[in-house]
């Protein structure tokens, strides 16, 4: 089986995001490249989280042919292979319907600097302008909104996320929603005061060197 190990990584990370409540069902699609393939595996369309085994996900190549599986890919390839092409350092994207990053998405606000854990994202997550969920215009806007972040909303949608592999992509996922239910729950209660310009790039600065 072509991409084994990222396949079975499908898998478990689809599990993960169920479990940490970052989706429902078969909502939101996860992928990985390749490079060594110049492939991609991504989630199927349409089939619960916990029933996915490895030989379900979906193999294509960079312009989305299948390769290898017998199901539908999920409906929003065309994004995840449009930002392999966009960012060359990354090989994972999630995509998720989290309550509160789609909550903030469905005001068609970015979700600024409310809390320094925005650095999963960048100096905060962008808004990409809503377009029909699979369609090519989807994709051109979320390129065109990413630039740089590992993070963007979709205008009364969810959340994309990008990283140098799937558990950088999923810790994004988790960490600006995360972010994204603060900033509701601060903006609830008042005007939340934002981390300036200078502290987020030290934020960002540690970032870089941290872990083990
Ligand atoms: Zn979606």
């Amino acid at each position: 089986m072509l991409m084994l190990q990222q396949r079975q990584q499908i898998v478990d990370y689809g599990v993960k995001m169920v479990r940490s409540g970052l989706t429902t069902g078969s909502g939101g699609n996860l992928s990985i490249f390749s490079a060594e393939d110049n492939l991609i595996a991504i989630s199927p369309s349409g089939i619960d989280y916990h029933d996915v085994t490895a030989a379900d996900v979906v193999v294509v190549d960079r312009v989305g042919q299948l390769v290898e599986g017998g199901r539908k890919p999920s409906s929003e390839m065309g994004f995840h292979l449009a930002l392999y092409d966009a960012r060359k350092e990354i090989t994972a994207v999630v995509h998720t319907h989290s309550v509160y990053a789609t909550t903030i998405a469905c005001l068609h606000w970015e979700i600024p600097a409310v809390h320094y854990l925005i650095a999963f994202s960048g100096d905060k997550v962008p808004l990409a302008p809503y377009a029909t969920f699979g369609s090519d215009e989807l994709a051109d806007n979320i390129i065109a909104s990413i630039g740089a972040y590992n993070a963007v909303l979709l205008a009364n949608h969810g959340l994309v996320t990008v990283g140098k592999d799937m558990e950088s992509s999923f810790n994004v996922a988790e960490e600006i929603e995360l972010v994204a239910r603060i900033y509701y729950q601060a903006k609830s209660l008042g005007q939340p005061v934002l981390v300036d310009n200078d502290e987020m790039k030290r934020v960002a600065d540690k970032f870089s060197n941290y872990g083990q």
